[in-house]
Formats: C-alpha cells, sequence, structure tokens
C-alpha cells in the first residue's frame, strides 16, 4: 500500500527520491485504499463494512452511508477536515530536515500560515480530535482502527501529524501500486545510486560501529553540545574490514544501532531515554499464497450475495462496490483490536498488477500483528507445525469474516513469522518499529536524524516521522539534508543550529 507516489505536491516523496536518481517508476491507481471488515454491533448486525475510496469525496459518502446519524458523520467529517489543515500545510513546505533552524526560518518566512498550523498540531494525538468530534463509540473504533493499521497503536497514541499525512495523501496523489511489485521501488532507487557513481554493497553485514574518543577527531558536527564523549568514525563489517567516513548513517532500528552495533557500555543518556519513551512493537506474522482466481472471486461474488449491503457504498455509479479490493482489514471484535493476531491485514496485489503471479491465479498476502516470544522457545519440529496450525486459524477467520471459499482457492502456502522478520531484516524482535510507551505529546518526543554521538545519524523508522516508507523516505530526505549541512556542504548558522539542537534535547527530555 504505497503512499508518495503521486504526481503533484511536496509530500509525493517516493517519486521524488527516484526523480532525484533519474528514475520514474510505473504504477497502477488504485481504487480504494482499504475495504474494512470491522465488527457486528446492534446498528450494524451484519458487520460494519467500509470502503476508503480514493475520492475523497466518495469517501465522505461512503461513512455518511453507514454512520446514518447526522451528528456522527458530521463530526467524522470533521475530524478528516483538520487531518487535511495538517496535510494541506505539509503539502505547501519542501520537507527536509526539521533538525535545521536556517532552513526551517526560510520555509516559515515563505510559509508562516503552513508553519504555524503544523505547530499547533505537533503536540497533538489523532485520539484527542476524534474525542472531540465523534459522538459515537462505533465511529471513534473506526477511527482507531484507521491509525492502528499503519501505526500499531490506537488514535489516543497516534500523533496527529503522522494522522493527517496518511488520511489524505491517500486521496491527495492516492495509492499506488508500483508494477512489478515493491521491490522494484529498492532496485530503482539503487540504479539510480550506481548510475551516479554510488557503491552499494549486498549482503555486507555491519557488526559494529567503530568510535574514538570525541576530542580526538575534529568534529563537523554540530552535535558536539551532546553528552557522549565519543565520534563515529567507521563501521567493522562481518568480513572482517573497517570502512572510516565522516559520517556515519544507520538504518538499522534504534535498539540494534544502540545497544549492538554501538555496545550498551557506549549507549549515550539520550538513547537511554528513548527507551523509557518508546518500545518496540510487536512484528508480524505472515501467510504469503498463491490462491486460484476463479474459486476466490467466486467465494467473493456469494459473500456479496449473502450479505445485506446496506450501509455499503452506493450512489457513485462510476465505482464498482461489488469488485473485490486489493487492500482489507478484518476485525472481529474492538476489544482485540491490539491484541496479537487480533486484526487480519490482506492484500492481493494481482488484482491491479497481473504480472506478479501465473494467469487464473492471485497472489494472497494475509498477515497480522505478533510477537517474537511466541516462537522462540519451540523445537524446529514444533515450529513447523505450529507455523501450519496458525495459518489454518488465520485461513479460517478469514473465510468466516470476509473471503468465502479461501481455503479451498489454495495452490501453496508459505508462512513467515516474527522469527523470520528477526531474521531477514535484522530488526530487534522482528519488530514492526517504535511505538510509544505511555501516551505521548504528539511528535515532540520522536527522535531524529541526528544523535548524541557526533558522526553517527539514524534513519528509517526508529526516527521521525515513523513506519511506512514514505514516512521512512522523509526521513532520509531529512538526514541527507542535515548530514550535508554537517559536512559544511550546506550554508548553516552554527550559532543558531546549536541553540535549536539544545532546545529540541529539551523539549524532547520533557516530554
Ligand atoms: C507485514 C508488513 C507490511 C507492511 N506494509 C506496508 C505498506 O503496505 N506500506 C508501507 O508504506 N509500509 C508498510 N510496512 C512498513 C514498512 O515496510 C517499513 O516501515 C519500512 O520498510 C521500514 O524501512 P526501514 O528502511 O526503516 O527499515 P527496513 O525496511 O527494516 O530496512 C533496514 C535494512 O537494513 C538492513 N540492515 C539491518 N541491520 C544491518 C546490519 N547490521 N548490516 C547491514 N544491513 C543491515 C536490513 O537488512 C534492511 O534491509 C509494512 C511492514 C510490515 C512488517
Amino acid at each position: 500500500m504505497m503512499f508518495g507516489l503521486g504526481h503533484r505536491g511536496t509530500t509525493n516523496l517516493i517519486t521524488r527520491a527516484l526523480a532525484a536518481v533519474g528514475k520514474k517508476i510505473e504504477t497502477v491507481p488504485d481504487p480504494t485504499q482499504i475495504h474494512y471488515h470491522l465488527p457486528s454491533s446492534p446498528k450494524h448486525p451484519n458487520g460494519l463494512e467500509i470502503k476508503v475510496w480514493r475520492k475523497y469525496e466518495d469517501f465522505v459518502d461512503e461513512l455518511k452511508a453507514v454512520f446514518t446519524q447526522e451528528s456522527t458523520s458530521k463530526g467524522l467529517q470533521r475530524f478528516y477536515d483538520e487531518c487535511w489543515r495538517v496535510f494541506n500545510s505539509l503539502n505547501s513546505l519542501e520537507l527536509k530536515s526539521l533538525e535545521e533552524p536556517r532552513y526551517l526560518l526560510g520555509e516559515f518566512a515563505k510559509h508562516p500560515l503552513a508553519c504555524l498550523t503544523l505547530a499547533s498540531f505537533l503536540p497533538t494525538n489523532a485520539g484527542d480530535l476524534s474525542n472531540k468530534w465523534v459522538d459515537d463509540e462505533e465511529a471513534r473504533g473506526f477511527v482507531d482502527v484507521e491509525c492502528f493499521c499503519w501505526s500499531t497503536v490506537s488514535a489516543a497514541m497516534t500523533p496527529m501529524i503522522n494522522a493527517g499525512m496518511v488520511f489524505c495523501d491517500r486521496h491527495y496523489g492516492g495509492i499506488n501500486y508500483p508494477v512489478g511489485g515493491t521491490g522494484v521501488l529498492a532496485e530503482l532507487l539503487a540504479e539510480g545510486v550506481e548510475e551516479r557513481g554510488g557503491v552499494i554493497e549486498y549482503g555486507c553485514r555491519v557488526t559494529g560501529i567503530e568510535t574514538s574518543s570525541s576530542s580526538s577527531e575534529a568534529s563537523t558536527s554540530t552535535a558536539s553540545s551532546t553528552s557522549s564523549p565519543l565520534r563515529a568514525v567507521g563501521v567493522r563489517t562481518a568480513d572482517g574490514r573497517t570502512l572510516r567516513a565522516k559520517s556515519i548513517i544507520s538504518n538499522a532500528t534504534r535498539w540494534d544501532t544502540f545497544g549492538r552495533l554501538l555496545p550498551e557500555t557506549k549507549v549515550p543518556k539520550e538513547e537511554i531515554e528513548f527507551r523509557d519513551r518508546y518500545k518496540k512493537s510487536p512484528s508480524f506474522l505472515s501467510i504469503h499464497m498463491r490462491v486460484d482466481a476463479e474459486t476466490l472471486l467466486r467465494g467473493h461474488r456469494e459473500g456479496i450475495k449473502g450479505k445485506t449491503r446496506k450501509g455499503a457504498h452506493v450512489n457513485n455509479s462510476k465505482l464498482d462496490d461489488e469488485e473485490l479490493q486489493c487492500h482489507h482489514i478484518v476485525l472481529e471484535s474492538w476489544q482485540q483490536m491490539e491484541d496479537p493476531r487480533g486484526t487480519l491485514f490482506v492484500s492481493i496485489p494481482s488484482l491491479l498488477d497481473r504480472s506478479l503471479c501465473p494467469e487464473g491465479s492471485h497472489v494472497f498476502h494475509a498477515f497480522t500483528p505478533d510477537w517474537v516470544d511466541a516462537w522462540t522457545k519451540l523445537t524446529p519440529e514444533e515450529y513447523e507445525l505450529e507455523k501450519e496450525r496458525v495459518a489454518d486459524e488465520i485461513v479460517a477467520r478469514l473465510e468466516a469474516a470476509a473471503f468465502p471459499l479461501l481455503s479451498k482457492s489454495i495452490i501453496s502456502r508459505e508462512v513467515g513469522t516474527p522469527k523470520t522478520h528477526r531474521r531477514f531484516l535484522n530488526r530487534a524482535d522482528g519488530s514492526y518499529g517504535p511505538i510509544p510507551s505511555r501516551k505521548p505529546t504528539g511528535m515532540l518526543g520522536m527522535p531524529m536524524n541526528t544523535t548524541a554521538v557526533p558522526g553517527l545519524y539514524c534513519v528509517g523508522d526508529s526516527t521521525f516521522p515513523g513506519q511506512g516508507v514514505n514516512a521512512v523516505v522523509f526521513s532520509g530526505f531529512g538526514c541527507a539534508h542535515r548530514v550535508l549541512a554537517d559536512q559544511g556542504k550546506l550554508p548553516v548558522v552554527p550559532v543558531l543550529d546549536g541553540a535549536f539542537r539544545k532546545a529540541l534535547n529539551a523539549v524532547r527530555g520533557a516530554v
């Protein structure tokens, strides 16, 4: 589900990152972001079925058709209108490093209203506004699952800045599927980097970050006002080499960077504080299936007939409400939303891109949040059996809730567990990324790209603005900007820089 592949505004960061290395990607527009299959209730005895249509007005019509009480649909619209205020502000700014005050002042001079609007939303969470505007518990639950499906936490814990970005870009730039699969994004980026003289080493595991005492090296970074007596000067690789560089950028998670690549004894106090503010989210259990297209679609048609379509989107003849959509969320009980294996996610990308699998079949990817602990104490035989048992259980739930005949359609099936994520992505406990350990003050506590160790930067989903590919690309743009500024390749105002860094650290420490 790719955000950031649009062609206008400034938040289309994946398109921009590819353009920066002279590349373009072919995509297929997705008519919906998600088809939600949510729990039944007295008001919705057949379950709450909601599709998030690409066109915002169609989505608003869908909400009106589902939440028939006028005050509720108006409240929801008020909530999403607030999201548009955030998005429109973000989408007017050039998105770079929020740790570079000269750039921030420049953007403020050009777009004062947008900057002030964003500043006013910085300490706010989506739940603060849904509680304020939405008068119905079920509709607030809907906002919760809307947040949960990408933040893995409820609206109360999801910063409004992220919500604004996600809830509007899906309508503005739209969700677009990269032809050939999402791996093509990385392949094109790598190609572009290499064409411009960059060198990428594959299968090259970094085992540690080399440091020296910061006083013994000339510091080009303005981070010298921090607590660490060290400076990062290079990395060690598993094949025994040491590579030295002015700037070391870690794309590993915060827990892997600080504690594994940099030993625990060298972890600065700012990172210990981070561990108090944020914790690891669960990992995911994934079931990758190839299914028979005819059986899957026949099941879908039978399912539609069996359900009263009351409340479904019916008033726009341009959209085919009965067509099977690519992305689905299945939740059988609101209470289980945040439980391991509580919420089920499904993607069927071959509905959009026929090149992904052989004719007559579809790719069916089902996944659900899960903890690594449940998988670590099993023998190899138990592990294999447990994978199949859990997968059978999930397929049965999907079949009952949204995909009749699913089990009969399966041609092949592969199960990946949180251990798979841990091993193949090299992520601590296979975690999806950091989530707040207590109600956050919006985005104020989120770490950015610089660290307390001069010369060492972090990038990716452990840094602002968090998880999701477009968000990670934002952090990449921010990091590149800050590194260039620290290396003297972009103009900075050193006094302002140091003061701003101290102020940011103080705010982060205080929240
Ligand atoms: C099941 C699932 C579904 C998702 N669906 C979507 C979606 O539809 N849309 C979306 O936008 N986002 C989605 N996400 C989230 C998105 O995939 C992540 O937020 C994003 O990939 C994180 O990017 P990253 O670069 O920070 O980390 P990663 O993608 O984990 O990349 C880090 C890289 O660093 C490498 N690495 C780690 N340690 C070392 C080391 N010591 N030496 C060398 N290399 C190392 C790893 O091998 C890895 O390639 C999904 C995530 C999951 C788990």
